[in-house]
Parts: C-alpha cells; structure tokens; sequence
C-alpha cells in the first residue's frame, strides 16, 4: 500500500509522514531530503545553478540513502546539513530541473518496490504514484507555516524574524507552484487537510483512521 502526503512547506508533512509511518508499521519516505541533497552538492562543487544541464547531471551516481530516518549522501550523514537556509532556497530551484526530477522520481519508485509506504514531497500524488490507495494533500495558514518553520530553526540555533520566513516562503510556494514541471498541487483524489488548528499528533492520528478504513476494505 502507498500512501502519499504532499502539499507546500511548513504544513508538517514530515513530522505527520514519520508518526503515521511509523504507527502503520510501514516505510517513511521523505523526498524533499532528496532535492535538498542535490541542492546541497550543487553548493559544495559551486554548480552554476543558472546552468541545466550542469544541475541535471549532478544526481547522476549520486549515492542517496535513508537509514534510520537519516539521510546518507555517498556515506555521508548529511541529515543535519541539509536543512540550513541556503540548502532550503536552492532546494526548490534544483527541483525545477526536469532531470533532476527525473533521477529522484526513479529512485522513489525504486524505494516503493515490493514495501508499504507512506510517502511525503510535493508531486507524490499527482506524478510520482498516481495509483497510491490512500492520497492527503496537507495546508495551513501562511503564518502558522513560517511560524513552525521558525521553531525548527531555533532547535538548531539559527534565529531568524518572522518576516523574513514569509517572505522565503512565498517564493519558495510560487517557484514550485509555477513551475513546469510536476507544479505543487493536491491530486483530484487527494483528501485536502488543513493542519492550522491541530497538532501534528492529532493530524497522524486522523489519518490514521482513514489508512486502516481503506485497509480494511
Ligand atoms: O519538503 P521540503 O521543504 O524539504 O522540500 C524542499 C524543496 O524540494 C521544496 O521547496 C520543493 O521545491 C522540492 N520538492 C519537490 N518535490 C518533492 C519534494 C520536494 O519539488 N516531491
């Protein structure tokens, strides 16, 4: 069984993906980690980020692996780098490359061979498993999403204002809704959540509910 949880940043898709994952007994799959580790090697070798083809071969015998719900890039635990302000601008300008997107949708449907999954990114739904049993498209308000975008930085003593996590995040929200390839969107047959009032516990609990409802059918 697949389940997909896509939708913009903030909305608690990991943290919700994690929890239901883990109570399903099921894989966890996070591929926005995957932009971020090729947007993370692009800064390391200096790729020229305005140069497609240059970005398009960098997944190319890159060696991405999750273990234990850390990210491993050629046997590196970059889990922690990845997440920093930098890794998450050029995160959402990789991920308009289409062979990028290429490379990491392989890698994902390789991932979901012969397991259960439940999945989180943006085009899960719409491109990557179109025939996923159970589909979530996860929102929340603008502010409550640069408001837990703000805390996750402060866990790692990084301060950053308010303002400034807005403003991150609307161009990170356009660049992937505008793009031309596999644009952030919910699948017709997605359930559409909105997470602004509700704890994240509670979010996984109700999807929960749901997941065991279609497997029991
Ligand atoms: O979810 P997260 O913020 O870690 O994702 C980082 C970036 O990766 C997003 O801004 C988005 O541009 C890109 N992404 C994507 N497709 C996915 C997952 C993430 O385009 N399935």
């Amino acid at each position: 069984m697949i389940v997909t949880i896509d939708g913009p940043a903030g909305t608690g898709k990991s943290t919700v993906a994690r929890i239901l994952a883990s109570r399903l007994g099921f894989e966890f799959l996070n591929t926005g980690a995957m932009y971020r580790a090729v947007a993370y090697v692009c800064l390391e070798r200096h790729v020229n980020l305005d140069d497609t083809e240059a970005v398009g071969r960098v997944p190319i015998g890159l060696d991405i692996v999750f273990r234990n719900n850390r990210l491993f890039l050629d046997g590196n635990d970059v889990t922690e780098a990845i997440r920093g302000q930098e890794v998450t601008q050029t995160a959402s300008l990789v991920a308009a490359n289409e062979l990028v997107r290429q490379r990491l949708v392989q890698l994902q449907r390789d991932v979901a061979r012969n397991v259960n999954l439940v999945t989180e990114g943006r085009d899960q739904g719409t491109v990557v498993f179109q025939d996923a049993q159970c589909k979530f498209f996860l929102t929340a308000s603008p502010h409550e999403r640069a408001l837990r975008r703000q805390r996750e930085l402060q866990a790692r003593g990084d301060e950053v204002a308010l303002d400034e996590l807005l403003a991150q995040q609307e161009l990170r929200d356009e660049r992937d809704e505008t793009r031309a390839c596999s644009p952030l969107k919910p699948a017709d047959d997605a359930l559409v959540i909105d997470t602004t009032p509700m704890s994240l516990e509670d979010v996984a609990g109700y999807l929960e509910t749901l997941v065991r409802g279609r497997m029991d059918h």
